[in-house]
């Protein structure tokens, strides 16, 4: 098996077509992660999403750094990832924040019941508040593995 690496536009290739991603976001040292589904804005070089607030917002309030992982895995020898390093950033509800909200909201809708599962309510929460925000991309990698006769 042979692993490639994937050039930027790859990589952006690999986000435009995918929408399920792993969200990693960690405080004081502890790491967790949760399936997500994100829109991404080439030309903002940013990832929304959506979701009601609970663990993984709270953490990433404290500590905005996060990665991303989306993957195209057909089986162990044929696989394509794309780690995404960047920056948790909640868009609020002022005027200054319109743009980024008619983006998000335009790119997200593009997908059937876009709000779901983002904001499925949780058995023991009767009124979800519910939030809107960006990953701002600081940097990308991707990796390709392909059998060596492929
Ligand atoms: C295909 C798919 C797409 C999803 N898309 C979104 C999305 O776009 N936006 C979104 O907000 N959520 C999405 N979810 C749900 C998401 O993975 C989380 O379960 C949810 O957001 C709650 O996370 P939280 O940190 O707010 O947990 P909280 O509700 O605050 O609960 C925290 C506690 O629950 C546990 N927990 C939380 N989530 C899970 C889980 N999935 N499995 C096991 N234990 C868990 C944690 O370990 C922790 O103990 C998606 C899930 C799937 C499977």
């Amino acid at each position: 098996m042979l692993i490639h690496e994937l050039n930027p536009s790859d990589c952006v290739d690999v986000l435009s077509r995918n929408h399920l991603a792993r969200l990693g976001c960690s405080r004081y040292d502890q790491p967790y992660i949760v399936p997500i589904l994100f829109s991404f804005d080439l030309e903002r070089h940013c990832l929304y999403a959506f979701s009601t607030i609970g663990q993984k917002i709270a953490w990433m309030r404290e500590n905005p750094k996060v990665c991303v992982e989306v993957e195209e895995i057909g089986d162990k020898n044929h696989w394509l990832t794309v780690l995404v390093i960047g920056r948790y950033d909640e868009i609020q509800q002022d005027p200054e924040q319109a743009d980024a909200r008619t983006r998000a909201g335009h790119l997200l809708q593009q997908r059937r019941e876009w709000w779901l599962p983002g904001a499925a309510r949780v058995e023991s929460v009767e009124h979800p508040d519910v939030v809107l925000y960006r990953i701002q991309i600081d940097r990308m990698t991707g990796r390709r593995a392909a059998r060596d006769r492929d």
